[in-house]
């Protein structure tokens, strides 16, 4: 359809009835068929940053979709632009998220410097383009931090494809990368021997995923592969439990000193190993027991495959990667009230507002639903300081990972049957409690996996994992 529309404006006839498709990108007026990673340095402290650029290279075949250039769904932490610097017009854009981005909040940022290394990939460009990357403010506009004008013809970037050593094993083909939702799997603490492991627990991710809505119902729209990236020693590192390990791409527990959280920091090693296949999403599946994981917008997953919730930790975490959804649970405890001058989260899945017209889900709640919605929320929290105060006795005391299992398999159970019988069981509305907030953030339903460890989304999220979906599949 564009194609004629170019060729048709070429000819100077029918200019008038192409002037909309006109308006859009094409992909090869500005794009050869392989992707650019821009690699940089992202440095500062709590209250500055900067950045400065360390490489461009080829980093395959472009895997994206040729039609949806530009995102208009605008999530994430950070937003980069690459512009045509003539006209200005913006012909590829994408939003993400980044470790920096949680870690300038962190106590460290406030007293020492961080850096860390992170990559923008977009389609070749065929001429100069300017690269802006935007950080989202307080009022959750983005500002402009960086701007770097990319020559494809400069020294500073290597066109020679990299061509990796590591084994790839097709788990889900449906089609061509272009038209499909493209994810890579590696594998991280397997080692050479342990690769029919993680061949079956690289099944066993992709049926967690096409077990749960709307990913079931979307399968067809997805690739799915797996890097097996061997590792001298099996399992991972785990400083707070003084269990030390060196594995392939340098994945460890204890990120921001939280014991379950997973994060690897040596973004070249990953970047590389996933550049073996053609992929948008990136999940690390890491080969440990130990109930663990994390998930950034646009960066990538961690979990523990090798734990009794693996399925809860792959579908959970692939929802903050694939959708930028926020955290639904709450600590009770912290009685934090949020102030009326809070503004609206971009998150798709959480909101500060009680009228329907300006709920994002508002358009699903029913006429005869009331907002707030009633969930009896007192005694849920209840359970949930008895659990938590257990937990972090457990924890105290060291005990094993099974005993923590039980403690979890145990909150689950009430959690799932408490849900399923409070008068608004299964109705669309807003149910205070949500992104770490006790009060003043609301949800889309009682019960979601960003809430407790079920196994569904909620209607909110739903939503947002197909309009993402959209974006990428044909
Ligand atoms: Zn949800």
């Amino acid at each position: 359809m564009k194609r004629t529309c170019r060729i048709a404006s070429f000819l100077l006839i029918l200019v008038f009835s192409c002037s909309q498709a006109r308006a859009d990108v094409s992909f090869e007026q500005y794009f050869k068929d392989q992707t650019m990673r821009l690699d940089y340095f992202h440095t500062g402290t709590a209250t500055e940053e900067h950045f400065s650029l360390d490489q461009m290279v080829n980093d395959g075949p472009w895997a994206g979709s040729k039609q949806q250039l530009v995102d208009d769904l605008r999530l994430g932490k950070y937003f980069f632009e690459i512009q045509d610097p003539r006209s200005g017009k913006v012909i590829y854009s994408r939003g993400y998220s980044s470790i920096y981005g949680e870690w300038e909040t962190t106590a460290e940022a406030k007293k020492e410097w961080g850096v860390f290394h992170e990559s923008v990939r977009f389609p070749w460009p065929a001429q100069k383009v300017k690269l802006v990357i935007y950080k989202r403010n307080q009022q959750q506009k983005f500002d402009p931090v960086w701007q770097y004008m990319v020559d494809p013809n400069s020294r500073k970037v290597n066109p020679a494809p990299l061509n990796t050593p590591y084994g790839v094993y097709e788990v889900a083909a449906h089609g061509k990368p272009q038209e499909k939702v493209d994810i890579v799997l590696l594998s991280e603490g397997y080692t050479k021997q342990q690769m029919d492991e993680f061949r079956a627990d690289a099944d066993k991710f992709a049926n967690a995923l096409f077990s749960t809505e709307p990913f079931a119902s979307r399968k067809e729209d997805f690739n799915i592969r797996a890097v097996e990236v061997p590792a001298p020693n099996s399992g991972l590192n785990h400083p707070q439990q003084d269990i030390y390990n060196r594995s392939a791409l340098s994945f460890s527990y204890g990120a921001f000193g939280s014991q379950r959280y997973a994060l690897g920091y040596d973004n070249k090693t990953i970047r590389d190993a996933a550049s073996t296949v053609p992929y948008e999403f990136t999940a690390i599946l890491m080969n440990d027991s130990i109930y663990g994981g994390g998930g950034i917008y646009k960066l990538y997953i961690t979990a523990a495959s090798d734990n009794a919730f693996h399925d809860y930790l792959f579908v959970h975490e692939f929802g903050h990667h694939f959708a930028s959804l926020a955290d639904e649970y709450y600590t009770s405890a912290t009685a934090y009230e949020m102030g009326s001058q809070v503004v609206e989260p971009y998150e798709l899945n959480v909101t500060t507002y009680t009228d329907k017209d300006k709920v994002k889900w508002g358009d699903l709640i029913r006429e005869d639903t009331p907002l707030p919605t009633p969930w009896g929320k007192e005694k849920f929290d209840d359970h949930s300081n008895q659990i938590q105060e257990k937990r972090q006795k457990m924890r105290d005391a060291k005990v094993s990972e099974d005993k923590m299992e039980q403690l979890f398999r145990q909150q689950r159970e009430w959690e799932e049957d408490y849900l399923s019988q409070i008068l608004h069981a299964g109705d669309v509305g807003a149910y205070e409690g949500a992104m770490y907030h006790s009060k003043g953030i609301y949800r889309s339903e009682p019960n979601c996996i960003m809430f407790t460890r079920t196994d569904h989304f909620c209607a909110a999220c739903q939503r947002a994992i197909h309009m993402v979906i959209d974006q990428y599949a044909e």
